[in-house]
Order: structure tokens, then sequence, then C-alpha cells
């Protein structure tokens, strides 16, 4: 018989043959802690100070800026200096930032590829109506919501209005501690009876996603609108609007407040727009962070995924393409390079978040795939659904290298598959990145109530997230 302390040969075999997920917290340990917490501070601003795409666009180029990166239209012609820093803005929405390589461009590039743009409500191009003596502003909802889980809660509009003449007003109200917020009115449990036999999805129709804007009639006993008015006339005072403008805007309705810490222990960030900006922010912070770049390091943060990476400024569009060309066109002298070639020969990480085990919710989860919060970064070979279908699925080739690179360089890691085979699915941008013939695999945190007005992360993944991608655009 061995002794308590000696292992027996079945418990030294099961050691070195079997994998046991890491808890991210468990490997960091001590100081590791403290900046890990610490990264969550910069976090947690980003998430407040970008709660749209625009926003976060903005934030980025700011930070980029300070850093020493310069719009790539100002990089030298001729020359594409090793360490040379740029970034390149598509439409306020989408932002490319880069750090060239040593190697050639011809080599490929190396890319952490994430999204900027979160599901919410936006309102209506003719929004603004009166009801039963109140004003309101109707939305359509945009991305994979519940729409439940909008009502009830506190809410801010920010965005953007082109008026008439093409003068461009931001808005932001209902963050500031003194702003007014809007609110989505939901029965009161006496009378819901009807609606509470109702299917959770049916519960709550997109129709009835309207938001309480005004109820203060304008004094006229004339005017058959007088709440309507009001607003107009607050509207037109305060911002020089006109109903008419409201058409050429872009204003998003999301959650009003802060990110916050959660649990006793501080462990894990609350807030809202964590899917994806947890990426953008931690793909962000490696690219400042890098010391050097052996292979040009690109980060793209995209708009649209949660709409199928639709439109110009989504992951379908040129834009990518349209940088690489316009590298190439620096990449001399002596050699033209050609961008098909350049991104056939690039590697990426789609930096987006994948489903954690939910202990409430556990059921829909394939306990021996799924992701959890505190298992650090987590590698996801395919997503998409009802079969793979829509799906990158990465090469075994390619997830071999990335898994390497993590092991020889201590960062936590884990797998994910977003819950069980037949129980729905979701995609990402990697698709669209492997259509240009690059090898990419999903590759970011675990989140919990993904898509709802208050997700939640770990601090610790978050932080081995930043790591993973510096790793990955420095080697
Ligand atoms: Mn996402
Ligand atoms: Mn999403």
């Amino acid at each position: 018989m061995p002794g308590k302390e000696e292992k027996t040969a079945g418990q030294k075999l099961a050691e070195r043959l079997t994998r046991k997920a890491p808890n991210a917290w468990e490997r960091l340990r001590g100081e590791g802690h403290q900046v890990a917490m610490q990264f969550a501070e910069g976090y947690k601003e980003f998430l407040d100070a970008a709660k749209t795409e625009r926003e976060a666009v903005t934030a980025v180029v700011a930070a980029a800026v300070e850093a020493g990166f310069r719009p790539l239209g100002e990089l030298p012609p001729g020359g594409l200096a090793a360490g040379s820093k740029f970034y390149y803005v598509n439409r306020g929405k989408a932002v490319v930032l880069g750090v060239v390589g040593v190697e050639p461009l011809a080599s490929g590039f190396k890319l952490v590829g994430a999204h900027l743009d979160v599901p919410r409500l936006d309102l209506k191009p003719n929004p603004l109506y009166e009801s039963e003596g109140l004003a309101l502003l109707k939305t359509h909802y945009y991305g994979g919501i519940k729409k439940y889980q909008w009502t009830s809660i506190p809410l801010a509009l920010h965005g953007v209005v082109i008026k008439g003449d093409g003068e461009r007003l931001e808005l932001t109200i209902g963050e500031a501690e003194d702003d007014p917020v809007f609110t989505i009115s939901d029965l009161l449990p006496h009378l819901a009876k009807d609606q509470m036999q109702k299917k959770l999805g049916e519960a709550i129709a997109g129709e009835e996603l309207n938001l309480l804007a005004g109820s203060i009639p304008y004094d006229d006993e004339e005017v058959k609108e007088k709440v309507k008015l009001r607003v107009l006339e607050y509207l037109h005072q305060r911002y020089g609007l006109v109903e008419e403008d409201f058409t050429s805007a872009e204003l998003e309705v999301v959650p009003a407040g802060r990110s916050r810490d959660i649990g006793f222990d501080r462990g894990l960030v609350g807030g809202y727009g964590q899917d994806d900006r947890v990426c953008s922010y931690t793909a962000l912070r490696a690219i400042l962070d890098l010391q050097q770049a052996r292979h040009t390091a690109l980060i793209l943060l995209a708009d649209k995924e949660e709409i199928g990476s639709t439109g110009n400024t989504g992951m379908q569009s040129r834009f990518l393409e349209y940088v690489v060309l316009e590298l190439a066109g620096l990449a001399g002298p002596g050699g033209s390079v050609d961008p098909g070639r350049v991104l056939f020969n690039s590697r990426a990480l789609s930096a987006d978040v994948n489903a954690a085990m939910d202990p409430n919710h556990d059921g829909v989860m394939e306990k021996h795939n799924a992701a959890r919060l505190g298992g650090g970064v987590v590698l996801t070979k395919y997503t998409g659904s009802g079969g793979k279908y829509h799906s990158n699925d990465a090469n075994a080739e390619f997830v071999a290298e990335v898994r390497r690179l993590f092991n020889t360089t201590g960062i936590a890691w884990q797998v994910g598959e977003l819950g069980k085979v037949d129980q729905g699915g979701g995609g990402t941008i990697a698709q669209y990145l492997a259509n240009l013939g690059m090898d990419v695999v999903d590759c970011g945190p675990a989140l919990l109530s993904m898509h709802a007005p208050f997700e939640v992360a770990s601090k610790v993944d978050i932080y081995t997230t930043y790591q993973a991608y510096r790793a990955f655009l420095e080697a």
C-alpha cells in the first residue's frame, strides 16, 4: 500500500493523460489577482464610455492616437517601416488598428477581429407619437434580444442626428446623474393573467417596445397632440431639431447606468454590451501594449455582427480587403504585393464571446464541452447550428498552433461549444474572415446572460483574453 503522500500508478497515469480544465484564478495567484482586478477597471471605463459602435470607435481611436497610431493615409509612401502604427476608420462605425511587422507583408498578417455593435433598440424613422396623454417613441429592436428583458428598466438614448442642412448632432441622454431616463412600461401582475399564459417569446411584442418620452401637455386648447408638441418644442429649443430630423438619425436605446462589480469578492463584471466589447477592449489593449510584431499585427473591430455582419461596415463588406490593398500599395519598394495572397497567408482569432455554464440553466449546456466563468480564454473550434451550419470550423492544424502558443506562454484556456447540439446555436465573424482565405478560430471569454441588458464576465477571463490576444499578435 502506498503512503498517503505517494501517488498511485493510476493517479500518475491520469495526471499524464487527462486534461483538467484550469481555473484561471488559481493559475494567476498572488499579485496576478491584483493585475487582473486592475485591468478590469480600465475595461469598465471603456464599457461606460462606449455604449454604441460609434462611441466605441471614438474611444478606440482616442486611445490609439495617444499611443502614437496615425491614419493609414498618412504613412509615408514606398515603405512600411517595421513598428509603424496606423489606424483606419470606416464611416465612424468600424476600425482597423495595425502595427507593421518585421516579416514582409506577403507572409501574411496576424489579426484579432471583434465586433463593436451590441443588441439594442433603435428608434424608428418616425418614432414620436402621442397616446393616452403620453408621448412615446417607437423602436425596432436590433439583434437577438429577449424582449421582456427591456421593459421596466431605466434606458438611455445615444446616437447621432444629421439635420436637414447636414449639421451633425451627437446625443447622450440618460447617463449623467441628473439626466432624465426613458423606460418601457410593462403590465402589472394584477392584470397580467392573459400575458402570463403566453410563451416567454411572445409575452412582449416588438410593437410594444415603446419608450415613455413625455407627459406634460403644451398649453394651447387648439392643439390636438399637446404632449407630443411639447416634446417637439423641447427638442427644437434644446437641439434645434424638427420631427423630420428623426428620419436621418441613428438613435439607439440602451440600458442606462454604469457597469459594476459583482459578488462579495468582486471577481465578476456586470454591464451592458460585453458581447463583444470585452473582446474589442482586450484586442485594443493587446495591440497598444505590443512590444514587437513579427508579422504585421492588425485588430479589426467590425459593426453589424449582431444582424449578420451585413452592410458596408460589417464583416461581409470589402473593408478589410480594402485596408490590405492600401497596405500592399505601401509595401514597396521592389515588389508588388498581391492582397489576395496576403489574406490567404494570414491567421486570425475571431474574437468573440461564448456562453458560460449557467448554474441556473445548466440543462441547455453539454457539460463536457461547455466553457466556465474563470476557466480562462475559450477556444471555440466551431459555432453554427443544426449540424455546424454557417460555421467556420477551424482547421485542426491551426487550432494546434494556437493551443501550443497558449500552452508555451502559460495562458489558461478552455474549449467551448455553444450549448447542446440540438438546442440552438449562433455565429461570429469567423466564417467571413475564413472566406478571405485566412486560418481562423473563435477565441474569447465566456459570458453569463449574453445579449441581456446586464451581461456577466469574469475579471480573470477578461485579463486572460488580453494575454491570449497579445501573445497571438506577438508570435
Ligand atoms: Mn458576439
Ligand atoms: Mn452577440
